[in-house]
């Protein structure tokens, strides 16, 4: 029997985790994937990586800056550049947002979830798909490998239109209307991302490292991905669509096309034509990329009998940033219904 049962190892869950555990309670992290960090993504690939999920990370807020500054000490994270751009779809000039710092991983984004789950029980490959309160009155969660756990007290750290299909079977006579009514209402936008590397050595990179799109119907973001990592191979970019391109194509059936067509538009955009001729090419797909609509509170706390609260970057932003304030918030609440005992927050960095 554990205290807590964490159900997603993404940045949400896993800062949740790291207070309760540091704390003392007994906490099991769960999740769906087989690595951990959700949405904070490397793939390996050509003897390089690629981050296709979160590109970067900007200072805001005190644990993130205090976590950045561990990361940069300890060598895992970088400076990359402090020159972010962006370009408007009526014009082909990039404008400077000089100060904005963001930071990368030389080994990958998700080593920063790797740091962060240190210390703690995580069972992986387990997609929780009902969740119920047992006769000895305890949570009783079931996976999709018919694996079970039962826990006092749930933190649903996923997307909220994951947390609506996970959650409906209590709706009836264990969650309140405005609970229900918050959750359904946090909708999110999807994203296709396209990586892509190049061995024609006589291409002329640009000098840029990032570029986000402003209005585009089909870029959001490009990235020269290869210049996060030490010695890479050869070039690569990250390629980011629109929501509304990933909307209209998420269900085609031909994937690789749609990446072609994405790096197509990226070459005719920004005038680098040979982008349309890659040597590899990957195509992901993330239904639930960034909240369209978040809710402007840092928990979603249901009146249930037994703690039960969820968080995410949908509560309160939609950034890293959030997800962490919001994995926080989290860790409090369910520590309010429980021992009340003292929480590490900022300090819960010291332990790992
Ligand atoms: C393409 C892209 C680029 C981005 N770029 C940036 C950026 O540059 N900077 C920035 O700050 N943010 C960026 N973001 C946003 C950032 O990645 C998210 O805000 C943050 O990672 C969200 O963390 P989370 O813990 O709330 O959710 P998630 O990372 O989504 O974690 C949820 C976890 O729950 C698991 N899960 C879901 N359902 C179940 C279930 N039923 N059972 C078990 N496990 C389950 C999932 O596998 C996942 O690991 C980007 C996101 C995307 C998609």
């Amino acid at each position: 029997m554990t205290d807590i049962a964490v159900i997603g190892a993404g940045m949400a869950g896993l800062i949740c985790a790291q207070q309760l555990t540091q704390a003392g309670y007994s906490v099991r992290v769960i999740d769906k994937s087989r690595g951990i960090g959700g949405r904070v993504a490397t793939r390996r690939l050509f003897d390089t990586k690629a981050d296709h999920g979160a590109c970067y990370l900007q200072p805001q807020g005190e644990v993130l800056q205090s976590l950045i500054a561990l990361l940069v000490e300890k060598g895992d994270l970088e400076l990359w550049t402090d020159n972010l751009q962006v370009q408007e779809k009526s014009s082909s000039q990039k404008v400077n947002i000089s100060s904005s710092l963001a930071y990368i991983a030389p080994g990958g984004m998700n080593v920063i979830a790797k740091f962060l789950a240190q210390g703690l029980e995580i069972h992986r490959n387990q997609l929780i798909n009902s969740i119920s309160i047992s006769s000895a009155n305890q949570w009783h969660l079931t996976s999709n490998y018919s694996d079970e756990f039962t826990a006092s007290s749930v933190v649903v750290a996923i997307p909220a239109p994951q947390a609506v299909i996970l959650l409906k079977p209590l709706a009836e006579n264990l969650l309140d209307n405005d609970f229900l009514t918050k959750l359904r209402g946090v909708e999110f936008y999807p994203c296709i991302t396209v990586m892509a590397g190049y061995g024609d050595s006589s291409v002329k990179l640009p000098e840029w490292k990032a570029i986000a799109f402003k209005d585009n119907s089909i870029l959001r973001w490009i990235g020269l991905d290869s210049s996060k990592r030490k010695n890479p191979p050869q070039p690569h970019f990250v390629i980011h669509s629109s929501a509304d391109f990933a909307q209209t194509y998420f269900e085609s059936q031909d994937l690789q096309s749609v990446g072609q067509d994405i790096l197509q538009n990226a070459g005719y955009t920004l005038n680098l034509q040979w982008l349309n001729n890659p040597e590899w090419i990957q195509v992901h797909r993330w239904r639930y990329a960034f909240p369209k609509t978040s809710l402007e509170q840092s928990l979603l706390a249901a009146e249930t009998s037994l703690p039960l609260v969820c968080c995410g970057d949908w509560c309160g932003g939609n950034l890293i940033y959030s997800a962490i304030v919001s994995g926080i918030a989290a860790a409090e609440y369910i520590n309010s219904k429980l021992k009340q005992r003292k929480l590490p927050g900022i300090d819960f960095l010291n332990a790992l």
